[in-house]
C-alpha cells in the first residue's frame, strides 16, 4: 500500500503584491510537493474584508504565475467558506468543546485592565465556561473553545524542533464572533482539514497561531499536519525584511527583466542549502528539497546577489 499523498498549499493573505517572503513559502511548498508527487494548492485567505483586495489576488495569482509555482486545483477563497468554518463552530459547540459566552466586550477590557494594573494575569477565563448550557440570556453572545486548563500544548516542528506551550498561558479562543462570523483562526483549520493539507509549511510568525490551531484539531479528532515554521528573512542589516530595505515586490523583479529561473534559485536558496551547491536545475531542487535543510536561523537577504 502507497502513503497518502503530500499535500501543501499556500496560503496568501490579498492585502498587497506577492513579496519574496510569501513568494518563498510558496517555492517551499511548491518544491516539497513537486519532490514527492504529490499536490501543492493555492487559496487565498480573503476573510478581512476591509483589506483584502482584488487587485492584490491578482498580483500574487500573476507572480506565482511568472515564478512557474503551478497549483493543482481551483484556487479555493476562504471567505467562500465561512459558512463551513461556522457549521465546524456549531458542532464543537454541540459536542461541548466550546461553549458560549455573554461576557460583553466592555467587561472583559475592564477586567484586563484591572489584572494589568494588579500585575497578575491577563488571560481571561470566562465564567460561563462551566454555566450550564440551558442558561441562555437574550444577549450576544461568541462562542468560545474550551481549552484544556492543565497540560501542556507540544508542537512537533520540522524546522523548530519541539516548542511546549502551557495550556494555562492559552485563553479559551473565540471561534464565532457575535455577529457569527467565522474567526481567522478557525478558518485555517477546517481549511487545511478539508483541502486534505498534510503539511503546513509558513513563516515563523504563524508558530504561536500552531498552538492555538491544534487545539481545535484536538477537539474536532482531525489528524494534525506536519508543521514546518520558516524563519523569517532578515535585510542586509540583520533586521526583519520590510519595504525599507528596498525592492521587495516579485513583480518588481519581473519588470526589470530578471529571469524566472534565476529567481527561484535565489529564492530556494533564502534560508535553504543542499551542501555548498549554489545553482541548481528544477529537477535538482525538486529532489533535494528537503525540511530538515532549512536553516533555523533567520535568512539575510543580499541584495547584491540576487542583482547579480
Ligand atoms: N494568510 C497567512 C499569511 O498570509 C498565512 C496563514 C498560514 O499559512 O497558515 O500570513
Amino acid at each position: 500500500m502507497s502513503a497518502a499523498p503530500v499535500v501543501t498549499r499556500f496560503a496568501p493573505s490579498p492585502t498587497g503584491y506577492l513579496h519574496i517572503g510569501g513568494a518563498r513559502t510558496a517555492l517551499f511548498n511548491w518544491l516539497y510537493a513537486r519532490g514527492r508527487r504529490g499536490h501543492f494548492l493555492l487559496r487565498i485567505e480573503d476573510t478581512d474584508r476591509a483589506r483584502s483586495t482584488p487587485e492584490a489576488t491578482a498580483a500574487i495569482l500573476s507572480g506565482l504565475d511568472w515564478l512557474g509555482l503551478d497549483h493543482d486545483g481551483d484556487v479555493i477563497s476562504q471567505f467562500d467558506r465561512a459558512h463551513r468554518h461556522a457549521e465546524i463552530a456549531q458542532q464543537l459547540l454541540a459536542q461541548g468543546a466550546a461553549y458560549k459566552c455573554f461576557a460583553p466586550q466592555e467587561e472583559i477590557a475592564a477586567f484586563r485592565e484591572k489584572a494589568k494594573q494588579e500585575g497578575r494575569s491577563t488571560l481571561f477565563q470566562s465564567p460561563w465556561r462551566d454555566a450550564s448550557p440551558d442558561t441562555h440570556p437574550d444577549a450576544p453572545f461568541v462562542i468560545r473553545l474550551k481549552t484544556p486548563r492543565d497540560g501542556e500544548t507540544v508542537i512537533e516542528d520540522e524546522v523548530q524542533g519541539r516548542v511546549t506551550i502551557r495550556n494555562d498561558q492559552l485563553d479559551d479562543m473565540i471561534l464565532l464572533r457575535s455577529d457569527g462570523t467565522p474567526v481567522y483562526m478557525l478558518a485555517v483549520v477546517v481549511d487545511d482539514h478539508d483541502m486534505g493539507v498534510t503539511h503546513v509549511i509558513r513563516g515563523d510568525d504563524h508558530l504561536n497561531n500552531a498552538a492555538r490551531q491544534m487545539g481545535i484539531y484536538t477537539a474536532m479528532g482531525w489528524p494534525l499536519p506536519v508543521y514546518a515554521h520558516i524563519p523569517l528573512i532578515h535585510g542586509p542589516d540583520g533586521k526583519k525584511l520590510s519595504k525599507r530595505h528596498g525592492a521587495l515586490g516579485v513583480d518588481e523583479y519581473q519588470k526589470l527583466g530578471y529571469p524566472a529561473a534565476g529567481m527561484r534559485n535565489y529564492l530556494a536558496r533564502l534560508g535553504w542549502s543542499h551542501g555548498d551547491d549554489e545553482f541548481f536545475t528544477d529537477a535538482q531542487a525538486k529532489e533535494w528539497f528537503d525540511l530538515s535543510g532549512i536553516n533555523k536561523a533567520p535568512a539575510r537577504l543580499d541584495f547584491k546577489k540576487l542583482e547579480n
